[in-house]
Protein backbone atom coordinates (compact mmCIF):
# COMPACT_ATOMS: atom_id res chain seq x y z
CA UNK A 1 0.00 0.00 0.00
CA UNK A 2 3.20 2.82 0.99
CA UNK A 3 4.61 1.39 -2.12
CA UNK A 4 1.57 2.01 -4.24
CA UNK A 5 0.95 6.08 -2.44
CA UNK A 6 4.88 6.76 -3.29
CA UNK A 7 4.39 5.67 -6.60
CA UNK A 8 1.99 8.61 -6.96
CA UNK A 9 3.04 11.10 -4.75
CA UNK A 10 0.74 14.11 -5.07
CA UNK A 11 -2.81 13.13 -6.57
CA UNK A 12 -4.78 10.34 -5.98
CA UNK A 13 -6.89 8.31 -8.33
CA UNK A 14 -10.04 10.74 -7.84
CA UNK A 15 -8.29 13.63 -8.21
CA UNK A 16 -6.80 12.45 -11.98
CA UNK A 17 -8.98 13.24 -15.02
CA UNK A 18 -9.94 10.29 -16.03
CA UNK A 19 -9.04 9.45 -20.13
CA UNK A 20 -11.67 8.82 -22.39
CA UNK A 21 -13.06 5.22 -22.34
CA UNK A 22 -12.72 2.86 -25.24
CA UNK A 23 -15.70 1.84 -25.61
CA UNK A 24 -19.09 3.60 -26.06
CA UNK A 25 -22.73 2.75 -25.27
CA UNK A 26 -24.73 5.12 -27.12
CA UNK A 27 -28.50 5.26 -25.87
CA UNK A 28 -31.00 7.17 -27.59
CA UNK A 29 -33.17 8.69 -25.17
CA UNK A 30 -35.60 10.44 -27.95
CA UNK A 31 -36.12 6.59 -29.22
CA UNK A 32 -36.66 5.30 -25.73
CA UNK A 33 -39.26 7.96 -24.92
CA UNK A 34 -40.77 7.99 -28.26
CA UNK A 35 -40.96 3.89 -27.31
CA UNK A 36 -42.57 4.36 -24.09
CA UNK A 37 -44.83 6.60 -25.66
CA UNK A 38 -45.91 4.16 -28.97
CA UNK A 39 -46.46 1.18 -25.86
CA UNK A 40 -48.61 3.82 -24.34
CA UNK A 41 -50.69 4.22 -27.51
CA UNK A 42 -50.58 0.47 -27.94
CA UNK A 43 -52.06 0.26 -24.93
CA UNK A 44 -55.41 2.43 -25.10
CA UNK A 45 -57.15 3.84 -22.19
CA UNK A 46 -54.90 1.27 -19.91
CA UNK A 47 -52.49 2.80 -17.63
CA UNK A 48 -48.40 2.34 -19.25
CA UNK A 49 -45.94 1.55 -16.82
CA UNK A 50 -41.89 0.09 -17.23
CA UNK A 51 -39.97 -2.87 -16.43
CA UNK A 52 -36.92 -1.44 -14.89
CA UNK A 53 -35.11 -3.95 -13.80
CA UNK A 54 -31.23 -5.24 -14.43
CA UNK A 55 -30.26 -1.53 -14.60
CA UNK A 56 -32.92 -1.12 -17.24
CA UNK A 57 -31.95 -4.03 -19.00
CA UNK A 58 -28.28 -3.26 -19.16
CA UNK A 59 -28.96 0.42 -20.59
CA UNK A 60 -28.64 2.11 -17.71
CA UNK A 61 -31.02 3.37 -14.70
CA UNK A 62 -29.46 6.88 -14.76
CA UNK A 63 -29.56 6.94 -18.58
CA UNK A 64 -32.75 5.71 -18.90
CA UNK A 65 -35.35 6.78 -15.92
CA UNK A 66 -35.49 10.15 -15.69
CA UNK A 67 -36.85 9.94 -19.70
CA UNK A 68 -39.17 7.07 -18.42
CA UNK A 69 -40.58 9.25 -16.30
CA UNK A 70 -40.01 12.69 -18.15
CA UNK A 71 -42.43 10.67 -20.86
CA UNK A 72 -45.12 10.09 -18.59
CA UNK A 73 -44.14 6.72 -17.07
CA UNK A 74 -45.92 6.35 -13.47
CA UNK A 75 -45.32 2.64 -12.83
CA UNK A 76 -41.95 1.29 -12.46
CA UNK A 77 -40.90 -2.41 -11.43
CA UNK A 78 -37.28 -3.72 -11.08
CA UNK A 79 -36.74 -7.36 -9.54
CA UNK A 80 -34.63 -7.14 -6.40
CA UNK A 81 -34.86 -4.53 -3.28
CA UNK A 82 -31.36 -4.06 -4.34
CA UNK A 83 -32.03 -2.24 -6.95
CA UNK A 84 -34.82 0.46 -5.45
CA UNK A 85 -31.73 2.84 -3.83
CA UNK A 86 -30.62 3.42 -7.58
CA UNK A 87 -34.04 3.65 -9.14
CA UNK A 88 -35.24 5.85 -6.01
CA UNK A 89 -33.13 8.98 -7.33
CA UNK A 90 -35.02 9.41 -9.96
CA UNK A 91 -38.63 8.50 -9.45
CA UNK A 92 -40.83 8.61 -6.26
CA UNK A 93 -40.31 5.25 -4.02
CA UNK A 94 -44.05 4.64 -3.88
CA UNK A 95 -43.95 4.15 -8.32
CA UNK A 96 -41.76 1.21 -7.28
CA UNK A 97 -42.96 -2.28 -7.59
CA UNK A 98 -40.25 -5.08 -6.62
CA UNK A 99 -41.08 -8.03 -8.34
CA UNK A 100 -39.22 -10.73 -6.04
CA UNK A 101 -41.55 -9.73 -2.86
CA UNK A 102 -40.49 -9.83 0.79
CA UNK A 103 -37.80 -12.66 1.37
CA UNK A 104 -37.45 -11.55 5.44
CA UNK A 105 -38.95 -8.66 8.17
CA UNK A 106 -35.95 -6.73 7.00
CA UNK A 107 -37.24 -6.41 3.30
CA UNK A 108 -40.36 -5.39 5.04
CA UNK A 109 -39.21 -2.81 6.95
CA UNK A 110 -36.53 -1.26 3.80
CA UNK A 111 -39.54 -1.32 2.05
CA UNK A 112 -41.51 0.60 4.45
CA UNK A 113 -38.63 3.07 5.57
CA UNK A 114 -38.33 3.91 1.82
CA UNK A 115 -41.85 3.36 0.34
CA UNK A 116 -41.04 1.06 -2.17
CA UNK A 117 -44.13 -1.50 -2.66
CA UNK A 118 -43.69 -5.40 -2.60
CA UNK A 119 -44.91 -7.82 -5.13
CA UNK A 120 -46.70 -10.51 -2.88
CA UNK A 121 -45.79 -13.59 -4.64
CA UNK A 122 -47.20 -16.55 -1.73
CA UNK A 123 -48.95 -17.16 1.34
CA UNK A 124 -45.80 -16.69 3.23
CA UNK A 125 -45.32 -13.58 1.58
CA UNK A 126 -48.70 -12.14 2.30
CA UNK A 127 -48.32 -13.44 6.13
CA UNK A 128 -45.04 -11.56 6.52
CA UNK A 129 -45.83 -8.15 4.71
CA UNK A 130 -49.26 -8.48 7.11
CA UNK A 131 -47.20 -9.85 10.24
CA UNK A 132 -44.92 -6.52 9.97
CA UNK A 133 -47.86 -4.58 9.95
CA UNK A 134 -49.34 -4.39 6.22
CA UNK A 135 -49.90 -1.02 4.03
CA UNK A 136 -50.09 -1.00 0.33
CA UNK A 137 -48.46 -3.77 -1.77
CA UNK A 138 -49.00 -5.54 -5.56
CA UNK A 139 -50.05 -9.07 -5.86
CA UNK A 140 -48.84 -11.48 -8.57
CA UNK A 141 -51.02 -14.86 -8.76
CA UNK A 142 -49.78 -17.01 -11.17
CA UNK A 143 -51.73 -18.42 -14.63
CA UNK A 144 -49.84 -20.73 -15.98
CA UNK A 145 -46.16 -19.72 -15.99
CA UNK A 146 -45.35 -21.97 -12.48
CA UNK A 147 -42.95 -19.16 -11.40
CA UNK A 148 -43.90 -16.92 -8.98
CA UNK A 149 -47.25 -15.66 -7.46
CA UNK A 150 -49.97 -17.40 -5.53
CA UNK A 151 -51.75 -20.27 -6.85
CA UNK A 152 -55.70 -19.55 -8.12
CA UNK A 153 -57.05 -21.75 -5.49
CA UNK A 154 -55.16 -19.45 -2.77
CA UNK A 155 -57.31 -16.35 -3.90
CA UNK A 156 -60.02 -16.73 -0.83
CA UNK A 157 -56.75 -16.92 1.78
CA UNK A 158 -57.58 -14.49 4.91
CA UNK A 159 -53.95 -13.35 4.41
CA UNK A 160 -55.07 -12.49 0.64
CA UNK A 161 -58.17 -11.08 2.55
CA UNK A 162 -56.12 -8.52 4.79
CA UNK A 163 -53.81 -7.45 1.98
CA UNK A 164 -54.12 -3.59 1.02
CA UNK A 165 -53.58 -4.80 -3.23
CA UNK A 166 -53.01 -2.11 -5.45
CA UNK A 167 -51.98 -3.90 -8.76
CA UNK A 168 -53.39 -7.79 -8.96
CA UNK A 169 -50.81 -8.75 -11.94
CA UNK A 170 -50.05 -11.95 -13.52
CA UNK A 171 -47.72 -12.93 -15.94
CA UNK A 172 -47.75 -14.25 -19.97
CA UNK A 173 -45.90 -16.94 -20.31
CA UNK A 174 -45.76 -17.14 -24.33
CA UNK A 175 -46.93 -13.71 -24.95
CA UNK A 176 -44.67 -13.70 -27.91
CA UNK A 177 -46.05 -16.76 -29.72
CA UNK A 178 -49.69 -17.46 -31.04
CA UNK A 179 -50.39 -19.70 -28.22
CA UNK A 180 -53.57 -20.48 -27.03
CA UNK A 181 -52.30 -20.30 -23.36
CA UNK A 182 -52.41 -16.66 -24.15
CA UNK A 183 -55.88 -16.26 -23.96
CA UNK A 184 -56.36 -18.69 -21.16
CA UNK A 185 -53.95 -16.74 -18.79
CA UNK A 186 -56.07 -13.67 -19.84
CA UNK A 187 -59.12 -15.00 -19.28
CA UNK A 188 -58.77 -16.88 -16.24
CA UNK A 189 -56.77 -13.90 -14.61
CA UNK A 190 -60.25 -11.40 -15.39
CA UNK A 191 -62.08 -14.59 -13.44
CA UNK A 192 -60.01 -14.46 -10.44
CA UNK A 193 -60.24 -10.58 -10.17
CA UNK A 194 -63.85 -10.23 -8.78
CA UNK A 195 -62.73 -12.05 -5.89
CA UNK A 196 -59.71 -10.21 -4.59
CA UNK A 197 -59.92 -6.48 -3.41
CA UNK A 198 -57.51 -4.68 -5.60
CA UNK A 199 -56.95 -1.23 -7.62
CA UNK A 200 -55.55 -1.68 -10.80
CA UNK A 201 -55.40 -5.28 -12.78
CA UNK A 202 -52.29 -5.96 -15.17
CA UNK A 203 -50.91 -8.58 -17.34
CA UNK A 204 -49.05 -7.22 -20.90
CA UNK A 205 -45.41 -7.32 -20.74
CA UNK A 206 -44.49 -5.81 -24.20
CA UNK A 207 -45.28 -8.75 -26.20
CA UNK A 208 -49.00 -8.93 -24.46
CA UNK A 209 -49.43 -5.51 -25.49
CA UNK A 210 -49.61 -6.51 -28.85
CA UNK A 211 -52.17 -9.27 -28.39
CA UNK A 212 -54.98 -6.59 -28.13
CA UNK A 213 -56.71 -4.45 -25.91
CA UNK A 214 -58.11 -8.02 -24.10
CA UNK A 215 -54.95 -8.18 -22.69
CA UNK A 216 -54.57 -4.95 -21.76
CA UNK A 217 -56.55 -4.30 -18.49
CA UNK A 218 -55.56 -1.40 -16.46
CA UNK A 219 -51.87 -1.36 -16.35
CA UNK A 220 -48.76 -2.61 -18.88
CA UNK A 221 -45.89 -3.31 -18.19
CA UNK A 222 -43.73 -3.23 -20.72
CA UNK A 223 -39.84 -3.79 -20.64
CA UNK A 224 -38.26 -5.46 -23.81
CA UNK A 225 -39.88 -2.99 -26.60
CA UNK A 226 -38.79 0.04 -24.48
CA UNK A 227 -34.82 -0.91 -25.48
CA UNK A 228 -35.54 -1.26 -28.82
CA UNK A 229 -36.53 -5.24 -29.01
CA UNK A 230 -39.27 -6.54 -31.38
CA UNK A 231 -40.67 -9.68 -29.45
CA UNK A 232 -43.74 -9.96 -32.29
CA UNK A 233 -43.65 -8.66 -35.55
CA UNK A 234 -47.12 -6.69 -34.85
CA UNK A 235 -44.54 -4.17 -32.64
CA UNK A 236 -41.78 -3.48 -35.53
CA UNK A 237 -43.37 -0.64 -37.20
CA UNK A 238 -44.18 1.03 -33.61
CA UNK A 239 -40.56 0.51 -31.73
CA UNK A 240 -37.09 1.92 -33.01
CA UNK A 241 -33.65 0.92 -31.85
CA UNK A 242 -32.56 2.51 -28.64
CA UNK A 243 -28.81 1.32 -27.96
CA UNK A 244 -25.48 1.39 -30.70
CA UNK A 245 -22.21 0.28 -29.29
CA UNK A 246 -18.69 1.28 -30.58
CA UNK A 247 -15.41 0.17 -29.71
CA UNK A 248 -11.93 1.44 -30.66
CA UNK A 249 -9.66 -0.07 -32.73
CA UNK A 250 -6.41 -0.62 -30.66
CA UNK A 251 -4.09 -1.82 -33.33
CA UNK A 252 -3.19 -2.60 -37.03
CA UNK A 253 -0.77 -5.54 -37.80
CA UNK A 254 -0.12 -7.29 -40.97
CA UNK A 255 0.45 -11.42 -40.66
CA UNK A 256 1.51 -13.51 -43.48
CA UNK A 257 -0.20 -16.99 -44.98
CA UNK A 258 -0.06 -19.69 -42.44
CA UNK A 259 -0.05 -17.27 -39.12
CA UNK A 260 -2.91 -17.78 -36.98
CA UNK A 261 -5.04 -15.53 -34.41
CA UNK A 262 -5.58 -15.05 -31.06
CA UNK A 263 -6.53 -17.72 -28.53
CA UNK A 264 -6.17 -21.46 -30.06
CA UNK A 265 -4.87 -20.55 -33.23
CA UNK A 266 -8.45 -20.67 -34.17
CA UNK A 267 -8.21 -18.88 -37.48
CA UNK A 268 -5.50 -19.26 -40.07
CA UNK A 269 -4.89 -16.93 -42.76
CA UNK A 270 -4.73 -18.54 -45.94
CA UNK A 271 -2.72 -15.25 -47.58
CA UNK A 272 -1.02 -12.31 -46.34
CA UNK A 273 -3.87 -9.70 -44.29
CA UNK A 274 -4.18 -6.63 -42.80
CA UNK A 275 -6.27 -7.35 -39.02
CA UNK A 276 -7.12 -4.82 -36.42
CA UNK A 277 -7.53 -5.28 -32.53
CA UNK A 278 -10.63 -3.83 -31.50
CA UNK A 279 -11.10 -3.39 -27.86
CA UNK A 280 -14.46 -4.89 -26.60
CA UNK A 281 -14.40 -8.84 -25.54
CA UNK A 282 -16.67 -11.29 -23.59
CA UNK A 283 -16.16 -8.91 -20.26
CA UNK A 284 -18.21 -6.37 -22.29
CA UNK A 285 -21.46 -8.83 -23.10
CA UNK A 286 -19.81 -9.78 -26.33
CA UNK A 287 -19.60 -13.40 -25.87
CA UNK A 288 -17.95 -15.94 -27.91
CA UNK A 289 -20.72 -17.20 -29.28
CA UNK A 290 -21.62 -13.80 -31.64
CA UNK A 291 -17.58 -14.27 -32.78
CA UNK A 292 -17.28 -17.02 -35.44
CA UNK A 293 -19.48 -15.66 -38.77
CA UNK A 294 -19.89 -12.54 -37.47
CA UNK A 295 -18.58 -8.85 -38.35
CA UNK A 296 -17.80 -5.66 -36.52
CA UNK A 297 -18.89 -2.31 -39.17
CA UNK A 298 -17.37 0.55 -40.36
CA UNK A 299 -19.58 3.00 -42.44
CA UNK A 300 -21.76 -0.26 -43.76
CA UNK A 301 -18.61 -2.34 -44.76
CA UNK A 302 -18.40 -5.43 -42.62
CA UNK A 303 -15.18 -6.52 -41.07
CA UNK A 304 -15.44 -10.27 -40.01
CA UNK A 305 -14.15 -11.53 -36.94
CA UNK A 306 -11.03 -13.54 -36.84
CA UNK A 307 -10.92 -16.48 -34.33
CA UNK A 308 -11.99 -16.48 -31.04
CA UNK A 309 -13.40 -13.54 -28.97
CA UNK A 310 -11.39 -12.75 -25.64
CA UNK A 311 -12.00 -10.70 -22.42
CA UNK A 312 -11.05 -7.46 -23.64
CA UNK A 313 -10.12 -7.59 -27.72
CA UNK A 314 -11.71 -9.41 -30.63
CA UNK A 315 -9.76 -9.52 -33.48
CA UNK A 316 -11.37 -8.81 -37.50
CA UNK A 317 -10.16 -8.76 -40.91
CA UNK A 318 -9.55 -4.96 -42.09
CA UNK A 319 -9.44 -6.27 -45.92
CA UNK A 320 -12.83 -4.48 -47.07
CA UNK A 321 -11.99 -1.52 -45.01
CA UNK A 322 -7.63 -0.50 -45.85
CA UNK A 323 -8.27 3.06 -44.32
CA UNK A 324 -8.81 2.23 -40.77
CA UNK A 325 -6.09 3.04 -38.38
CA UNK A 326 -5.78 2.40 -34.74
CA UNK A 327 -7.96 4.79 -32.65
CA UNK A 328 -11.13 5.22 -35.28
CA UNK A 329 -14.18 3.27 -34.11
CA UNK A 330 -15.93 0.93 -35.38
CA UNK A 331 -19.12 -0.42 -34.96
CA UNK A 332 -20.12 -3.60 -33.14
CA UNK A 333 -23.77 -4.75 -34.18
CA UNK A 334 -26.28 -4.84 -30.90
CA UNK A 335 -29.34 -5.46 -33.38
CA UNK A 336 -31.68 -6.80 -31.33
CA UNK A 337 -33.62 -7.65 -34.42
CA UNK A 338 -30.91 -9.67 -36.00
CA UNK A 339 -31.29 -13.38 -34.57
CA UNK A 340 -28.24 -14.03 -36.48
CA UNK A 341 -25.32 -11.67 -35.36
CA UNK A 342 -26.73 -12.96 -31.93
CA UNK A 343 -25.41 -16.51 -32.26
CA UNK A 344 -28.43 -17.86 -30.53
CA UNK A 345 -28.72 -15.06 -27.72
CA UNK A 346 -32.60 -13.32 -26.91
CA UNK A 347 -32.88 -9.94 -27.30
CA UNK A 348 -33.00 -10.10 -23.62
CA UNK A 349 -29.68 -11.85 -23.37
CA UNK A 350 -28.35 -9.51 -25.94
CA UNK A 351 -29.11 -6.36 -23.84
CA UNK A 352 -29.05 -7.68 -19.95
CA UNK A 353 -25.20 -9.03 -20.98
CA UNK A 354 -23.78 -5.70 -21.82
CA UNK A 355 -20.77 -5.27 -19.30
CA UNK A 356 -19.95 -3.33 -16.65
CA UNK A 357 -17.10 -1.00 -18.77
CA UNK A 358 -20.08 -0.27 -21.12
CA UNK A 359 -22.38 0.83 -18.73
CA UNK A 360 -19.80 3.09 -17.18
CA UNK A 361 -19.16 5.00 -20.21
C1 LIG B 1 -39.61 -8.46 -16.96
C2 LIG B 1 -41.07 -8.40 -16.71
C3 LIG B 1 -41.90 -7.63 -17.53
C4 LIG B 1 -41.43 -7.00 -18.82
O1 LIG B 1 -41.34 -8.00 -19.82
P1 LIG B 1 -40.85 -7.71 -21.32
O2 LIG B 1 -41.05 -9.01 -22.00
O3 LIG B 1 -39.43 -7.32 -21.24
O4 LIG B 1 -41.72 -6.62 -21.85
C5 LIG B 1 -43.22 -7.50 -17.15
N1 LIG B 1 -43.70 -8.12 -16.05
C6 LIG B 1 -42.94 -8.90 -15.25
C7 LIG B 1 -43.53 -9.55 -14.07
C8 LIG B 1 -41.60 -9.07 -15.57
O5 LIG B 1 -40.84 -9.86 -14.79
Amino acid sequence: MTELRRACPSATAADLAVPPPQLRLIVDQAALAANWRALAALSGRAETGAAVKADCYGLGIDTCAPVLLAAGCRSFFVAHWSEVRALAAHVPAEAIAVLHGPMSAADCAFARACGAVPVINSLDQARLWNATGGGRCHLMIDTGINRLGIAPAEAGDPAIAALEIDILMSHLASADEDSAMNARQAELLRALAPAIPHRRVSLANSAGIALGERFAFDLTRPGLALYGGVPRGELAPHIRPVARIEAQLLQCREIGAGESVGYNAAFTAAAPMRIGTVAIGYADGFLRQRGPGNALLHQGRALPILGKVSMDMVVVDLGPAPDLAAGEWVEVPWNLADAGQAGGLSPYELLTTIGPRLRRC
